[in-house]
């Protein structure tokens, strides 16, 4: 089996589609091919000229064979109820954006099916994302049930689990959200994940890495492509 590679573009949403979608432009030349997109479905608060915009721009992208995922409801937690301590956390350690952390299993039902709402009303003919990839990647214990339960690909911050239980170890290169001193490190880690002819290797990226790591971003997609590796897409695992 040939060797593959994730994509993974975090993080789009109504509030920044304008800005991003030339990015995800310009990768998907670089790359070759079209890849993951993981979209935050929650639109309720925008003007509606700007989600009939945001919808006409994901139907766009899914025309030019860009794989939209599911990535939570608002990326935000309204709450803390329910949540565990771990998932207190959680929260604090990602200025509220893990807002699946810790959880009951009702509220992460809750929550869960609240994206799904959420993601169908972004579609003419809605069709059921094939990942679900927490904000994050906290997540509680019930939540991998309940998404292989909706039949969607679970990913979390080591491994990926299809809906038909096949898991693949997959390490994650990521650069948001970590200190500065950091970067370097985490860019010597993708490339030495996408050199190792081993595992499901993931480069995900995020908005706040443009155009800031812009160039070694490109770098590594090159690397992933130069040692052999092949882009892949959720569905496709
Ligand atoms: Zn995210």
């Amino acid at each position: 089996m040939a060797r593959k590679f994730l994509l993974c573009f975090h993080d789009f949403s109504v509030w920044n589609y304008q800005k991003v979608t030339p990015i995800l432009e310009t990768l998907k030349d670089l790359a070759g091919a079209p890849f993951s997109i993981l979209v935050i479905p929650d639109t309720e608060t925008a003007p509606s000229d700007t989600v009939r915009n945001f919808r006409a721009t994901l139907a766009q992208l899914k025309s030019e064979g860009f794989e939209l995922a599911l990535h939570g409801y608002k990326h935000k937690a309204e709450f803390s109820q329910g949540r565990s301590y771990v998932g207190l956390i959680a929260m604090n350690l990602t200025q509220g954006e893990a807002e699946f952390a810790g959880l009951s299993e009702f509220e992460s039902s809750r929550l869960l099916h609240a994206g799904l709402d959420a993601w169908e009303k972004l579609f003419d003919k809605p069709e059921k994302p094939a990942a679900f990839i927490p904000p994050t990647w906290y997540s509680n214990k019930f939540l991998p049930t309940q998404v292989h339960a909706e039949k969607m690909l679970y990913e979390d911050r080591f491994a990926l689990v299809t809906s038909r239980g096949k898991r693949y170890a997959s390490p994650v290169a990521s650069f948001a959200g970590i200190p500065d001193f950091m970067t370097k490190a985490a860019f010597k880690f993708g490339d030495i994940v996408l050199k190792i002819p081993v595992g499901l290797p993931r480069i995900a990226l995020h908005p706040v890495d443009f155009p800031q790591h812009e160039v070694q971003i490109k770098n590594l997609i090159r690397t992933a492509l130069g040692c052999g590796r092949r882009l892949t897409q959720y569905k496709d695992l």
